[in-house]
């Protein structure tokens, strides 16, 4: 079955990354997907770029890792 992958990030937003033709439908070079597709969760190590301020146009910088709540 075909996958669509997710990414979700430490701040809590979560985004569509990959799509991943099955092997089926690879190897026979079609350009189809299948009608029922799987999702699958990958877990980012930061925070999106929506939340990640540009350096240069950052007015705060806050370094440490937030705490995650227990
Ligand atoms: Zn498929
Ligand atoms: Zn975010």
């Amino acid at each position: 079955m075909c996958t669509q992958v997710w990414v979700s990030y430490r701040c809590g937003c979560r985004a569509k990354t990959e799509f991943k033709q099955c092997d089926r439908l690879y190897d026979r070079q079609s350009n189809l997907q299948c009608s029922q597709t799987a999702a699958a969760e990958t877990e980012s190590r930061n925070y999106c770029s929506y939340h990640l301020p540009k350096e240069d146009k950052a007015t705060w910088e806050y370094t440490g890792r937030v705490a995650s709540k227990p």
